[in-house]
């Protein structure tokens, strides 16, 4: 789940790597180190526990390796706890790696190796790639790189220097991610495209075990028996702005302010005529019709959006929708198959789970839809159908602008399967998709009144544990809006149906204990505001997000965020927005890096 960088070239490589890992920290930031072949061609490595900054105030203290081509990393830990020694790069001796995955069968290698007297420095299982590598090295690098990952199980991407072959960087993966950038004269390896975005737009996507090669004179890559292969060069539509702060104090304020336009990217090119068209993305209503029921499969903040999805499409369409946390479809056997359709919702489209819940959905003869943000990402590539979400990159490692699009395409999905399936008339999709594409101004104007949540955040920093309630898509919403609080405030909180409290969890109310409430859903108000009173007569601080036109009684809320009057149904787009808020301030408020929690990185490619 790490960060890898490379580079070849004529710019100070140190400078090179470090910018491009400071893009790609989300991924991980137990520790962070780089190898550079110096002046009079050595492998000079620097490495250092911590976030990328430990390493840059060291290299400051000690000097730093200068030199014109090496590789970098990221750390999210597996193996072994993150510390120094266990820092990438790692080295066997001849051949030095950073490793981003998983070597599943390590420990049989590592038994193997240790046999013919091989020792070992660190706890990881990179190590033991880069001493399988040094014990099979020949001579030559490819076939040595050949040889060995015929050898290693489970999920790599390596970024691979060899001693005796100076300024010269080899990359291999398989499973995990990574693209070789191709500049002028210049020449890089990175887990994301953002790394190296400030220094070229163009880029390869390195397939499973293909090997590439990177040196004074350009790029050449090989297929896994070593021929030489040509690659579509791809082109980078994100510029260098969309990876920087703008302004803000943190990514994640940035990316919040940013939903408006990720709304109008991801919408615009689905709505023809005012209804929506998911044509070019092989949805067509013949298909749709096709479906007699409906999983969403995703983890985390995406599995949220499905729980989204699923009220929606269940409402508009009447299908039956199953939302399954991916690590739990994968394994549970589930019954899924020809006529089934597999919805699996991915920012990155790496995500480790959702991707073998997708093979196992196209294994037992079901359809599989991606929704995905990252172009050219293997879910993307390997689904059936392709809904790209036009977020553009987001660093926060707390996903925001993401969500916001994945739920505005689950939107436009259900019209169009709603539509498809006689459920509704084109009246009222063309109703419901100008109501969807209302939704950019709106958050505008929210986003100019966020002082209240502020203020709301002030009065969680110092609670031990909060409530989120809500019933049918504030339900869904109220999840979402759990998770962000814990993932960067690390305040414990839960969602619940408001209706199931009373059927145990409304034990744990006491005074003072905090319980945002959401109740935008004006069918079901009258009876989330009954759940509302039974937690506040038993002494709980109540913040309602509802709307604005409600006044709520003394015995209903200690304090309100107020939403515009608007549809039931794409309320949750806007109730989203103080959700996210009053995690980011209160994480602020808490002193808390907000931008990169503590145990978490953006995208999990490991199970
Ligand atoms: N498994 C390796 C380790 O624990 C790499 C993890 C990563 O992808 O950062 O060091």
């Amino acid at each position: 789940m790490c960060g890898i960088v490379g580079y070849v070239g004529k710019r100070d490589c140190t400078d090179v790597l470090i910018n491009g890992l400071s893009k790609l920290e989300y991924r991980g930031y137990d520790s962070a180190g780089i190898a550079v072949f110096n002046k009079n061609q050595k492998i000079e490595v620097a490495k250092s526990k911590g976030r990328l900054q430990n390493l840059v105030d060291k290299m400051n203290a000690d000097g730093k390796p200068m030199g014109n081509a090496g590789i970098g990393h990221t750390r999210w830990a597996t193996h072994g706890e993150p510390s120094d020694v266990n820092s990438h790069p790692h080295s066997g001796g001849r051949v030095t790696i950073v490793h981003n995955g998983i070597i599943e069968n390590y420990k049989e290698i590592k038994d193997y190796l240790t046999d013919k007297g091989v020792s070992f420095a660190s706890d990881t299982d990179t190590e033991v790639a880069a001493k399988l590598l040094d014990y099979n090295y020949n001579g030559s690098p490819i076939k040595t790189i050949m040889d060995t990952i015929r050898s290693l199980e489970g999920s790599y991407a390596l970024g691979i220097i060899f001693a005796d072959h100076p300024n010269v960087v080899y990359a291999v993966r398989k499973e995990s991610p990574l693209i070789v950038g191709v500049g002028e004269g210049e020449s890089f390896i990175a887990s994301d495209v953002p790394a190296v975005l400030e220094y070229t737009k163009d880029y390869y996507l390195l397939e499973h075990e293909e090997i590439a090669v990177l040196d004074n004179n350009g790029v050449k890559i090989f297929d896994s028996f070593g021929r030489p292969i040509q690659k579509e060069l791809k082109t980078a539509d994100w510029d260098v702005e969309a990876i920087g702060k703008g302004g803000y104090e943190h990514f994640m304020l940035k990316e919040i302010h940013e939903q408006p336009t990720a709304i109008r990217n991801t919408i615009k090119p689905r709505i023809k005529d005012g209804l929506p068209n998911l044509e070019e993305c092989g949805i067509t209503p013949q298909v749709l019709r096709e479906f007699r029921q409906i999983f969403i499969v995703a983890c985390g903040t995406a599995m949220h959006a499905g729980m989204m999805g699923k009220y929606v499409v269940e409402k508009l369409a009447g299908v039956p929708v199953i939302v399954d946390i991916a690590s739990e479809f994968r394994y549970r056997d589930p019954i899924v198959g020809e006529g089934d359709l597999v919805i699996i919702i991915s920012q990155s489209g790496e995500t480790a789970d959702s991707k073998a819940a997708m093979h196992l959905a196209k294994e037992k003869g079901a359809k599989t839809l991606a929704i995905v943000n990252a172009m050219g990402s293997s879910i993307a590539r390997e689904a059936d159908m392709l809904i790209y979400t036009h977020a553009g990159p987001e660093i926060a490692v707390a996903s925001t602008k993401a969500y916001m699009v994945q739920i505005a395409v689950m939107y436009l999905f259900a019209f169009e399967m709603a539509l498809a399936v006689g459920k509704i008339d084109e009246n009222e999709c063309r109703r419901l998709v100008s109501l969807l594409e209302k939704t950019p101004d709106m958050i505008e104007n929210l986003l100019e009144h966020k002082e209240t949540t502020q203020y709301i955040a002030a009065t969680l920093i110092n609670a031990d544990s909060l409530l989120y309630i809500g019933r049918g898509l504030d339900y869904a919403l109220s999840m979402e809006g759990s998770l962000k609080l814990k993932e960067i405030s690390y305040i414990h909180s839960e969602a619940y149906a408001a209706g199931e409290l009373k059927h145990g969890t409304i034990s744990l109310i006491n005074e003072g204990m905090p319980v945002i409430a959401v109740a935008t859903q004006q069918a079901l108000f009258d009876k989330t505001i009954s759940n509302i009173q039974e937690v506040k007569s038993r002494g709980a601080k109540v913040i309602l997000v509802c709307r604005d036109s409600y006044q709520p009684e003394q015995n209903t809320a200690d304090m309100k965020f107020g939403l515009p009057d608007f549809d039931d149904m794409l309320m949750p787009m806007l109730a989203v927005v103080p959700l996210q808020l009053i995690a980011y301030y209160t994480s602020v408020h808490r002193g808390n890096d907000v931008d990169k929690p503590r145990n978490l990185a953006k995208s999990v490619t490991v199970e």
